[in-house]
């Protein structure tokens, strides 16, 4: 049964079924019409017996008797008559029965009707009522007989019907229901072979949902969007590969060109200064960002389960603004710090310094000279959050849903003036969604940006 195809299966299931209800009612039926005909029959037997008894009844004495009795039954169709005294002598039987004597019970109960079924065997099957009544001169034992010729010919014929419509009947739902099965199974082929069609290069290709009601429907919109997905994480990777080549270009494209300038005119010193600079500059761009290419394709592939260890964020987030301290007062802005107490988080702390410095990097980078920047650790019931607000350039509303994305930036060129890749945000998310945790930018054109670092509150609070 396990090698068998659905539509097989189903179809042998349904037969089987079918055959055991097809037999059940083929059965009773037979049973009812043999019980019913036979019914009949013994309908017929009581009815002449009680016009044979009326005559015994009537008589007063046997030879009368006897006489009325030839009268009436001699000649009867259908049906055989015989009178015995208990002795079993007989005094009374129509001509058609002849030599053969119907048998009589010895123990009878007075007025009962017995009905046999004689089996005589050179002969056809007999129905018998028998009934021992008082006769005019002792008691009488009158029988009726019925032959079951024509009774066992149409329960022959019955049999013969339904011992043939019954297979037929089988066979016919049989082809009937593996039609049926192989109709409503055809679309599995037909997703079959459209998936089969699916690859790399035609992810494109959907499947043809004819009902998205019915199973067939449903699991076909599954492997739509199953699809659909896969489609959409394959072009991300394509265009991140593309950005990742276009990033690493440049710097590359820029070292070149000055070899070149260098290999091209004797330089004197101070040419030969600033064009160095200029190469180590672009060199310590190209090993940002593969530094941070590395770190996201870390944080996606999620190798190395970090460390997790509890992490006091007030603190961390204190020394890691002291950290960017310097940056910030080289643009004459404000760092100013608030927090309320000690909120312990489970996390790695190295990870989650980079988030700090990534938002606060940002903070700097896109706030002018005397701008504030502030950072807020807010600890609550069971979420701390990291609040860096600055009142620099912000971003327009446009690009907001984007700024996540890998390698966008809103302006390119102010970007790469400032050193940016367009990865930080991307590397702060991924670090923050491995920690549990969510990340939101709100911000004002020109009146500033405020990150929000939501990170679950560990429940173990000893850092
Ligand atoms: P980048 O390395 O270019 O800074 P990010 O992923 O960190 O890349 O940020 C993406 C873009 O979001 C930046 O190019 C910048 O335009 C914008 N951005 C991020 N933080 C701020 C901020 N605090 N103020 C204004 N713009 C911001």
């Amino acid at each position: 049964m396990r090698g068998l195809s659905i539509r097989w299966r189903l179809t042998l299931w349904y037969g089987g079924v079918l055959a055991v209800v097809l037999a059940a009612f083929g059965i009773s039926v037979y049973l009812m019409m043999r019980h019913h005909m036979l019914e009949r029959i013994d309908d017929g037997l009581r009815e002449e017996l009680s016009d044979v008894l009326g005559e015994v009844e009537r008589a007063t004495e046997r030879g009368a008797m006897l006489v009325w009795l030839n009268r009436r039954f001699a000649r009867h169709e259908g049906f055989d008559f015989q009178i015995t005294t208990t002795d079993g002598e007989r005094l009374f039987s129509n001509p058609r029965l002849g030599d053969r004597q119907l048998p009589v019970r010895a123990e009878l109960s007075m007025n009962k009707n017995y009905y046999t079924s004689l089996e005589p065997k050179e002969d056809r099957r007999w129905r018998v009522i028998t009934r021992k009544v008082a006769g005019p001169d002792g008691p009488l034992v009158v029988q009726v007989a019925r032959s079951l010729g024509d009774f066992d010919h149409e329960m022959g014929e019955l049999l013969a019907v339904l011992s043939v419509a019954g297979p037929v009947a089988l066979l016919v739902a049989l082809s009937g229901g593996y039609f049926l099965a192989r109709r409503a199974l055809a679309p599995v082929d037909h997703m079959t072979a459209t998936a089969n069609e699916v690859t790399a290069q035609r992810l494109n290709q959907r499947l043809d949902v004819a009902n998205p009601h019915d199973e067939l429907g449903r699991l076909g919109q599954t492997l739509n969007g199953m699809i659909s997905r896969l489609e959409r994480s394959f072009l991300e990777m394509q265009r991140f590969t593309a950005d990742a080549s276009h990033e690493l270009r440049t710097p590359i494209a820029v070292i070149r060109t000055e070899a070149e300038v260098a290999l091209g005119k004797p330089l004197d010193e101070a040419e030969k200064q600033t064009l160095l600079s200029n190469v180590l500059e672009e060199c310590e761009r190209l090993t940002h960002i593969t530094d941070q290419l590395l770190t996201l394709s870390r944080e996606d592939a999620g190798i190395a389960p970090f460390p997790r260890e509890p992490v006091d964020l007030h603190a961390l987030v204190e020394a890691a603004a002291e950290t960017m301290r310097p940056l910030a007062e080289a643009k004459n802005q404000r760092l100013v710090m608030t927090g309320n107490g000690r909120a312990v988080v489970s996390g790695d702390p190295s990870r989650l310094r980079q988030v700090i410095y990534n938002l606060l990097d940002n903070a700097i980078k896109y706030t002018p000279e005397q701008g504030r920047i502030e950072v807020a650790t807010e600890a609550a019931d069971s979420t701390v959050r990291i609040v860096v607000r600055d009142n620099g350039i912000g971003i327009p509303p446009e690009h907001l849903p984007r700024v996540f994305d890998r390698f966008y930036r809103v302006d390119k060129a102010r970007s790469r003036a400032e050193d940016g890749s367009g990865l930080g945000l991307s590397i702060v998310q991924s670090i923050v969604a491995a920690h549990g945790g969510r990340i939101e930018l709100r911000s004002v054109p020109q009146r500033g940006a405020t990150c929000t670092v939501s990170l679950p509150i560990s429940s173990d609070r000893e850092p």
